[in-house]
């Protein structure tokens, strides 16, 4: 096994923050239909631009203390975090797709499950602040899913059929995204006489479905219907949520994929070795 090196992890680390950098831009910005690239950063508050120095990702707002450099107004915590969670985010993936060697890292995988985490952080970000999960996240993430499907499976096989397969999966897993939204919906209605899912839900299960494929799509979706139970019921015991009010599902959605993602593997190993063991003498 090999012991990651500091410095690789390090810049991945800055690498992933710079990016969670622009998350924040893109979630503050999105929802709100301004453009992400102008004006440049500045303070919400004085709307002074920010120079590089104060651009720099988490330690910028540490050296500042968490104010602004021009008018000394608190810059919220949650800017730092979603960076530094970025960062170690794809120090994870990295991990994660790397396994025990660095020497079979496939650029591909990598490159893919930093793009999807970074789509599912910005939409569960903007779900929770606003409830709406915006097309256009959606809807280019499901497209580079698709693209990304066409990708491993070019790189796999190096055959046309390969990509054609892959891609292939990719599209059964969005469609059934949407069919499991459907059921999710049906159910909810049932068993909490309400559910109140959006569209955007269902275009982001197709998204999952197209990056995951359909067994941890299936995955995925239980994990954010048994996290967005506890964390519903848990809520409403302590009265931060009233009953009949709306709780947003796309966190859950992205938390769940996310599992899916790093533990998916051993979680279906483990659930088939328990349901479905191997009969003895084979
Ligand atoms: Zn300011």
């Amino acid at each position: 096994m090999i012991i990651f090196p500091v410095m690789l992890v390090s810049v991945v680390f800055v690498f992933g923050a710079s990016i969670g950098s622009f998350l924040n831009v893109v979630v503050y910005r999105l929802p709100a239909g301004l453009s992400l690239l102008r004006p440049p950063s500045h303070c919400p508050h004085c709307l002074h631009p920010l120079a590089m120095r104060d651009n720099v990702p988490v330690f910028g707002w540490l050296w500042l203390r968490g104010k602004c450099r021009y008018c000394r107004t608190a810059i919220a915590p949650r800017y730092p975090i979603v960076e530094a969670v970025t960062g170690i985010l794809f120090v994870a993936v990295l991990r994660n797709v790397a396994g025990p060697s660095l020497l079979n890292l496939d650029p591909v995988l990598l490159l893919g499950h930093w793009i999807l985490i970074s789509w599912l952080l910005a939409l569960a970000l903007i779900d929770a602040d606003t409830m709406t999960l915006p097309n256009p996240l959606t809807q280019s993430g499901l497209v580079l899913g698709l693209l990304y499907q066409g990708a491993v499976g070019w790189s796999a096989t190096g055959q046309v059929i390969g990509l054609i397969t892959h891609l292939m999966g990719g599209i059964i897993g969005a469609v059934l995204g949407i069919w499991l939204l459907d059921a999710i919906f049906i159910i909810g209605s049932m068993v909490l006489g309400q559910a109140a899912l959006g569209g955007g839900d269902a275009k982001l299960a197709a998204l999952m479905g197209a990056w995951l494929g359909w067994k941890y799509l299936l995955l995925a979706g239980f994990l954010a219907c048994a996290f967005g139970a506890v964390v519903g019921t848990t809520a409403m015991a302590l009265g931060w949520l009233k009953r009949r009010q709306p709780m947003p599902f796309g966190p859950f959605l992205a938390l769940g994929t996310g599992v899916a993602l790093f533990w998916g593997e051993s979680i279906l190993s483990i659930y088939l070795s328990l349901f479905f063991p191997a009969p003895n003498g084979l």
